[in-house]
């Protein structure tokens, strides 16, 4: 039978874009700034995440992979100041559950020399070896859910759009990670090994864009830039505090900046394209559905072309928002989204 572990190992990892989102985040985490990301045959057959970041001390081998290790975060309180991606020490657990794992590690200190880590499905270590290997860390994820025969077929049949969802999310990190250097390839089963996209090192946001869309998408995009409080609105559990009276947590809460670039407003026709609209919460990539509504709602009230390049990052206070409502921490809580979405419009 199948064991509890690989059943509640869905949590994290539930698809292909779960696997690069985790994976790219570990190696941001770990202070990369050159990440490569390989396909082999749009990921059905392995995805590997290469950084050049701090390598794995030996120490850590042993619990590396069990369920609910993580490096990064000491105490429940640490929550509130979280300034890394992962916290919750599942990802890799899930992974050896859900397909076959291997890991490459060096550290500086270990010269030319690195280790592969093998581990059982439960995530206890199995074996290491020395191999060859530079400073950082690879993880490579091969036949992703092999021994879940009716998800892996699920994957086999939708692949193509899988892949096309993968390669957005990771447009996404590529732009908004400045100063890290994005290398993306896939390889096709007899084919040679081509590079989808790539980034240099760049200093800004706005060279990342042009690297990953191109000069051209670049030339038609002008830089966002807003500034507001939010308009004062009910939320959940404001009845029992006095009204006029906000607490200075309130009030830091309600200021908001949204930086970016979108694309100049264009009279005329057009079609919305999701795929070229991405949203960050401070730095972190999120889908927030709601927020692409009201950017698409203006564009299309001034009969504005309707397929808005967007790529915002909204900044606002920690106590603002709620990251930890799903496993995937994709999905981010605006504790004042209504206020939020009002002030966007007006401002827009
Ligand atoms: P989390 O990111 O929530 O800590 P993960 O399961 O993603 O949990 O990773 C478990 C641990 O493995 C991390 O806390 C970190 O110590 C280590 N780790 C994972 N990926 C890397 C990497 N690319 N470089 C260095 N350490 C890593
Ligand atoms: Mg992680």
């Amino acid at each position: 039978g199948r064991s509890i572990h690989q059943i509640q190992s869905g949590q994290v990892i539930v698809d292909l874009n779960s696997v690069a989102k985790e994976l790219v985040e570990n190696a941001l985490d770990a202070g990369a700034t050159a990440i490569e990301v390989r396909f082999k045959n749009n990921g059905l057959d392995s995805i590997e995440v290469q950084d050049n970041g701090s390598g794995i001390a030996p120490e850590d081998f042993d619990h590396l992979a069990l369920k609910h290790y993580t490096s990064k975060l000491s105490s429940y309180d640490d929550l509130g100041s979280l300034h890394t991606f992962g916290f919750r020490g599942e990802a890799l657990s899930s992974l050896c559950a859900l397909s076959r794992f291997h890991i490459i590690t060096a550290r500086a200190a270990d010269g030319p020399k690195g280790t592969k880590l093998e581990f059982d499905p439960s995530g206890k270590l199995r074996g290491t070896s020395v191999v060859a290997a530079k400073q950082g860390t690879t993880v490579v994820v091969e036949s992703l859910f092999y021994n879940l025969p009716v998800r892996r077929k699920e994957l086999e049949r939708t692949i193509k759009r899988e892949y096309k969802k993968v390669l957005n999310l990771l447009h996404a990190y590529a732009c908004i990670s400045v100063g890290v250097k994005f290398t993306v390839s896939n390889q096709i089963p007899k084919g040679k090994k081509t590079v989808v996209f790539a980034t240099q090192s760049n200093p800004n946001i706005r060279e990342n864009i042009a690297n990953v869309y191109g000069a051209k998408t670049l030339q038609a995009l002008i830089p966002l830039d807003l500034h507001f409080e939010m308009n004062p609105s009910k939320r959940p559990g404001s009845t029992q505090s006095a009204p006029n009276r906000s607490t200075p947590a309130d009030e830091a809460s309600r200021g908001v900046r949204i930086v970016g670039y979108i694309s100049r407003p264009v009279h005329g026709e057009g079609r919305q394209n999701p795929d070229r609209q991405m949203f960050f919460v401070n730095t972190r990539p999120c889908t927030l559905p709601q927020v692409a509504k009201a950017f698409n709602e203006v564009y299309k009230s001034f009969n504005i072309a309707q397929s808005p390049f967007i790529c915002a990052d909204i900044k606002l206070d920690t106590n603002a928002y709620d990251v930890n409502v799903s496993p995937d921490k994709r999905t981010i809580l605006l504790h004042d989204q209504s206020a939020l979405l009002e002030s966007l419009k007006s401002e827009l």
